[in-house]
């Protein structure tokens, strides 16, 4: 009888969480729809599609928005079926059977997940109880240990907090490693290197359109890097990797500079308001650690996260559970201040 291999015999489906809720701060996701002008583009422009055709394998209208919008060069340009399958498809074209993958924890799940299907080695880096990166160990760790790809989420996802450009550069330059910046939530700060990426031969960036762009259904990530690994990165993927409706779609987004730009703005404006709405009540706790954020969530450490996730639930309000952390995604300034009334009745309660 055919028997499934070790590596994937106890392995089960992503499951979201299930339910419906009034308010969802669990995904870090934009909070609103895009609107109604731009989806009636969306409209016309799918209209339009050959559907008896294949998608562009390069989606090359795609990466020229996306490349226009973040003024880099087009050729440094892949995209991909959300930064999930490109995250896959270089942890297992890059590395090679004995290679030494290094990831810092916490961070992303799917970085360590993907590297155990790919039979890659994969060490973690432990970050202290600040939660920050100390660059300089991590940078003396990747050397030591011979690590052949390092890959990380800056800003980091769950923790909220990131490194700098400077320390970005520092960390490239000093390794011989591939490393893999991951900037989902760099829309959402200012320490970017994707200005850079093509001056370093082993530097790759991703970003996707599922967080500040808005466009989660759409599965559009984005890996830049310079000429040479892109073309690698072009060459393993699957030819049609991005379907021919999100490439339409991804296109008329990454268009709509001055939506996005006041959209970043508002969401950071209620990140903050979270954070200080968060850090009072956590003020006249014993046990409630806040961290601050850059990116669009805020993540909190406390002995009550289970009571506190059950007591949100019972309330329709959603949040990210993690073991004795909590991480809410800022939605919208309603949703915000829903979940802060919650927050301050359940430890009145
Ligand atoms: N990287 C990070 C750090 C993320 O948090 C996420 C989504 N939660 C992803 C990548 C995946 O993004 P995408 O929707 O583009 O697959």
């Amino acid at each position: 009888m055919y028997q499934l291999n070790d590596k994937i015999k106890n392995l089960v489906p992503y499951e979201p969480i299930s339910g419906t809720y009034d308010i969802r701060l669990d995904a870090n996701e934009c909070p609103d729809n895009l609107p109604e002008e731009i989806r009636a583009q969306f409209a016309q422009k799918v209209r339009d599609i050959a559907f008896n055709r294949y998608p562009d394998p390069l989606a090359s209208s795609l990466v020229n928005s996306f490349a226009e919008y973040y003024n880099i060069d087009p050729a440094m340009v892949t995209a991909g079926n959300g930064s999930d399958e490109l995250i896959f498809l270089i942890e297992s074209a890059f590395m090679q059977k004995g290679d030494k993958m290094l990831v810092v924890s916490p961070d992303f799940s799917m970085y360590n997940f993907y590297s155990s299907i790919c039979e890659v080695s994969c060490r973690s880096f432990l970050k202290g109880s600040s939660l920050e990166i100390d660059v300089d160990a991590l940078i003396e760790t990747v050397n030591r240990e011979k690590i052949d790809l390092v890959i990380f989420s800056n800003p980091c996802n769950p923790t909220g907090k990131g490194i700098t450009r400077a320390e970005a550069k520092k960390l490239v330059k000093s390794v011989g490693a591939l490393v893999i910046l991951d900037e989902a939530y760099m829309d959402f700060w200012t320490e970017s290197l994707l200005d850079e990426v093509g001056a370093y031969s082993n530097l790759i960036i991703f970003r996707t359109a599922s967080k500040l762009v808005g466009s989660a259904a759409l599965r559009l990530g984005f890996a830049v890097a310079n000429p040479t690994i892109s073309r690698a990165i072009k060459a393993v993927k699957s030819p049609y990797n991005v379907n021919s409706v999100s490439q339409a779609l991804g296109e008329i987004v990454y268009r709509q500079k001055e939506y996005l730009q006041k959209r970043q703005k508002m969401i950071v404006n209620n990140k903050e308001m979270l954070y200080n709405g968060l850090t009072e009540i956590a003020d006249a706790q014993d046990d409630m650690i806040v961290y601050s954020s850059v990116a669009n969530f805020v993540f909190v450490k406390t002995d009550h996260s289970r009571a506190i996730w059950e007591y949100l639930k019972s309330r329709s309000i959603v949040v990210r559970l993690m073991g004795e952390y909590l991480r809410i995604t800022a939605g919208t300034a309603d949703e915000v201040a829903s979940v802060l009334r919650a927050l301050g009745d359940y430890v009145k309660g």
